[in-house]
């Protein structure tokens, strides 16, 4: 008898509707997604719910297509259950109980940033690193001790990638904002002083936004993404260095969608050289949202039979990461 289980992962908290399976033995067999693009402006929740929705069926049919699987071989859905935009995630979750009432399998709910830091252990193999997970939604160093994943710093106001995004917006730059600005940067030669605000250990993005927003009729584009760009990663890399410092971890790692910053992954590569840690960064195709993450950590979740029945399966918009136990890493 094969005893490989294969788990199904939805995730839906944002921008994205993705469906990736993953086996017991660590394998992302598929991992497909579909985004939404705004036409003007940032996330609409009701019509990134609404696009989620219409494709839902598509997404989940070519990732069982893709790992060469039906819905009778899935042993378990699991779902992203926040955090997330409440319509997003209310849509994922309806999707993956119908699932799950359908297969007659269980339902595993996940917690979403738990998720990136899990596919990040996967992919990179890095057993107990400090965590910094860097994307549109989220900005969060974290790193396991005692049963949860430990907050060591986090954004007081709005994400880092929804800052460079929102500012990349108002230079008339396209989704995705974060590598344009990074193009735009190397061409950069004057740094122009912005607000650089670090509380203790944490990092605030919105009086940064404001004031580049504001310069950007006045000053050399290109100048001022430079200089928005180092501001923005040089304060995660701030508190990065003292999280691992502080907690002592041997290893970082680099997830969610801005990982992909060859900048960023630079100025924590050079935090790493300076603490004598390895450094390793989540690979592209599983820095952004994806479904894939959630199957894997549904998975982790299932063996320790963290399921939830469809009648109680809520999602929440504001759910922590450090609300989480993690009996798996136990
Ligand atoms: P996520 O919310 O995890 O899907 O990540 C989305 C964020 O990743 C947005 O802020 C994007 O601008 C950013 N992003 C997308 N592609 C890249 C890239 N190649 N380099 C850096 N950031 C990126
Ligand atoms: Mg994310």
């Amino acid at each position: 008898m094969n005893s490989v289980q294969y788990i199904l992962g939805i995730e839906s908290t944002a921008h994205t509707f993705g469906c990736g399976i993953a086996s017991s033995e660590g394998r992302i067999l598929s991992n497909i997604k579909s985004e939404y693009v705004p036409t003007s402006g940032g996330i609409h929740p009701r019509e990134a719910s609404q696009h989620h929705a219409s494709k839902a069926a598509a997404t989940i049919s070519g990732a069982l297509e893709e790992a060469g699987l039906r819905l009778s071989d899935i042993a378990a859905v699991a779902f992203s259950a926040g955090p997330g935009l409440g319509p997003c995630l209310r849509t994922g979750a309806t999707v993956a109980r119908t699932l799950s009432l359908v297969r007659k399998c269980p339902l595993v709910p996940v917690n979403h940033c738990i998720a990136h830091i899990e596919i990040g252990r996967l992919a990179t193999g890095e057993d107990d690193p400090l965590v910094v997970y860097v994307s549109g939604g989220n900005t969060i160093i974290s790193a396991y001790a005692g049963g949860k994943y430990r907050v060591f710093g986090e954004t007081l106001d709005i994400a880092l990638g929804n800052c460079l995004d929102t500012f990349a917006r108002h230079l008339g730059l396209s989704h995705p904002g974060v590598p344009k600005l990074e193009q735009l940067a190397d061409e950069g030669r004057r740094f122009i002083p912005l607000p650089y605000v670090v509380k203790g250990q944490d990092v605030s993005y919105s009086g940064l936004l404001t004031m580049a927003s504001r310069l950007a009729g006045e000053c050399d584009r290109s100048d001022l993404s430079l200089s928005l760009l180092e501001v923005a990663y040089g304060m995660v890399a701030e508190v990065a260095e003292r999280a691992i410092a502080h907690t002592e971890k041997s290893a970082l790692l680099l997830t969610g969608g801005v990982a992909r910053s060859k900048r960023l992954q630079r100025a924590l590569s050079f935090v790493c050289s300076d603490h004598s840690a390895r450094f390793h960064v989540v690979p592209p195709d599983l820095a952004g949202d994806n479904g894939g993450m959630i199957a894997w950590t549904g998975y982790l979740a299932l063996k320790e039979g963290l399921t939830v029945p469809v009648e109680s399966s809520y999602v929440n918009p504001n759910w922590r990461l450090d609300e989480v136990e993690v009996p798996w890493r136990r």
